[in-house]
């Protein structure tokens, strides 16, 4: 409910605008605060550490973790650039839905990336991408069927784009997005034909299903919700998480591809990252004196949220917080961890990438 002249909140999925009033956010557009009996129920770091902060309509899919029963699990990325830690956390918290008996859509959205990034100049380009983009979701631990690439989807896909592109009027999509350029509402047709075909009795037929999103992607979640409703088939209303992404290693910055200097990429050297990792931002102390005079803050630190989103042991994770809290570990130190827990990831991600690139060519390309 809106009062007197404040506007309603329009949220564009394409900006870079900070979110600040979450609540005002979640209360505007129904989203529930992720219940901390779910966190420690999923029994996943990532849900303990805190990165799922609301929900739409999850307690379906937690009935179905519950009753070991299978449900869909649709994300995917937008193959604009290379990938970094923040879309490794994604494919991360895929694989543990997976393992909760999900089963995997992850869509390489080659045409949203081409149609909606102006620094995408051709097909050719966001494919290369996408290319690099599958090789390391293999090497990440998805599997070849857990993945798809939009240019090459079924023409089933195609024609079902067009079944909810006829279900839109103008009026509607205005109201949810603001403003639209005719290649962001053809991507999100196919958006909305990523989340919802595998409901379609050719896939997996009627199921619950979940899309992990950050919060400015939700319009796409309400609009797709708002379609389903409208068609001829007897869908489940797909369900969200919302999940906060890594921040970039810079101040008040996202972690972006278009950005190297606040992204780890995951094809990145040792001696990259490690340069990266001296140079982020941190809750240090002025000078080492002062660090250990008065601790540090963890909670703005970039060297600490990679060990929250990546570093798989908590208790771990715990020490270095309480350690920096009270100044008994120094920046220099914690760097240096940091620095070399990265390089072995790296360094054996490295390899796993270079053997599936083939894979990675046929997915994107078809067989030779
Ligand atoms: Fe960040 Fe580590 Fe320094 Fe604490 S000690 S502020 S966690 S780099």
């Amino acid at each position: 409910m809106v009062c007197g002249d404040e506007k309603p909140m329009v949220l564009d999925p394409w900006g870079s605008e900070e979110i600040k009033d979450y609540k005002k956010l979640f209360s505007e557009f129904g989203l529930k605060e992720f219940p901390e009996k779910w966190k420690r129920e999923l029994r996943h770091y990532l849900f303990e550490r805190g990165i799922a902060i609301a929900h739409r309509d999850f307690d379906k899919i937690m009935e179905r973790i519950r009753n070991k029963e299978e449900f869909i699990v649709m994300t995917g990325i937008a193959s604009s650039g290379r990938l970094h830690l923040g879309h490794k956390m994604v494919v991360d918290l895929v694989l543990a839905l997976k393992k909760l008996n999900g089963k995997i859509f992850f869509c390489i959205a080659d045409i949203d990336a081409y149609t909606t990034r102006e620094k995408i100049r051709t097909m050719k380009e966001a494919k290369e991408f996408a290319v690099e983009n599958a090789a390391n979701a293999l090497a990440l631990g998805l599997r070849k069927k857990d993945i798809y690439v939009q240019s090459r989807k079924e023409a089933r896909y195609y024609e079902f784009a067009f079944e909810i592109a006829k279900k839109f009027t103008f009026a509607e999509l205005k109201a949810i997005y603001g403003e639209l350029s005719p290649g962001k509402l053809a991507a999100n047709f196919l958006q909305y034909a990523d989340i919802l075909h595998a409901q379609l009795p050719e896939y997996c037929g009627k199921m619950p299903s979940v899309t992990p999103v950050a919060l400015e992607q939700d319009p796409h979640m309400r609009a797709v919700r708002d379609v389903a409703r409208k068609l001829a088939y007897d869908f489940c209303l797909p369900s969200s998480i919302y999940i906060v992404h890594q921040s970039g290693l810079r101040e008040g910055e996202k972690m972006s591809s278009s950005k190297p200097e606040t992204a780890i990429f995951l094809t990145d050297s040792p001696e990259e990252a490690r340069k990266k990792v001296f140079r982020a931002f941190t809750g240090g102390g002025g000078t080492v004196e002062e660090h250990r005079r008065f601790g540090g803050k963890p909670e703005i630190c970039k060297v600490y949220e990679i060990f929250k989103y990546h570093y798989p042991n908590t208790k771990f994770v715990k020490e270095i917080y309480e350690l920096c809290r009270k100044g008994e570990l120094i920046c220099g130190d914690c760097k240096k961890m940091c620095a070399e827990f990265l390089a072995k990831f790296l360094e054996k991600h490295r390899k796993k990438f270079e053997k599936n690139l083939k894979k990675a060519e046929r997915i994107v390309h078809g067989e030779a």
